[in-house]
């Protein structure tokens, strides 16, 4: 287990192009991949991707369950690995929600984004076999968004309404009602 510091923006990694994996099973791949986890686990993210960790590589992971800042998950899902994601088809129905990011103030700021309704991804999973997904609601907001992190964008760049930007604590309060 091993717990990696995010890379905030600002450091120029966030705003790269990641690179494509071209070996799965190489080590660095699956350091990364279970440095990943690890590290989406302890900083209370329901996705993240291999560029917050300082590794420029096309790899993100997802887990949606009940976070410090997510109290009212209405869907769970288990672990996901996504490995040389491509977003093949997305909705044209789009969806407001709020979106905060470990690499944007280490998730002190949440955000109103539209994202498509759902998506299909396909990618290759940790062992390297290639899976296809289609994903709604949330999932299909966390793909977006992690997918956003491997072209080099964050979600304050897809945000319409800059006035929506709330502190962590605001934002807490407000799914309490
Ligand atoms: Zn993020």
């Amino acid at each position: 287990m091993s717990i990696q510091p995010t890379v905030q923006i600002g450091n120029k990694i966030i705003r790269a192009s990641a690179q494509s994996v071209e070996n799965v099973s190489d080590s660095d791949i699956q350091q990364t991949i279970e440095d990943l986890i690890d590290s989406m686990r302890h900083d209370n993210l329901v996705g993240m991707a291999a560029p917050q960790i300082g590794k420029s590589w096309r790899i993100f992971v997802t887990e949606i369950r009940q976070t410090t800042y997510r109290k009212n998950i209405a869907q769970s899902d288990s672990v996901r690995v996504f490995i040389n994601p491509v977003i093949t088809w997305q909705s044209e129905k789009q969806q407001d929600g709020y979106e905060g990011c470990g690499s944007v103030a280490s998730a002190q700021l949440f955000g109103m984004v539209n994202r498509p309704d759902s998506l299909v991804c396909k990618a290759l999973d940790k062992d390297g076999n290639h899976f296809e997904i289609k994903a709604d609601g949330f999932l299909a907001r966390i793909i977006s968004h992690e997918m956003d992190h491997l072209n080099g964008i964050v979600f304050v760049d897809q945000m319409s309404n800059m006035s929506t930007l709330r502190n962590r604590q605001t934002y807490i309060d407000s799914q309490k009602k």
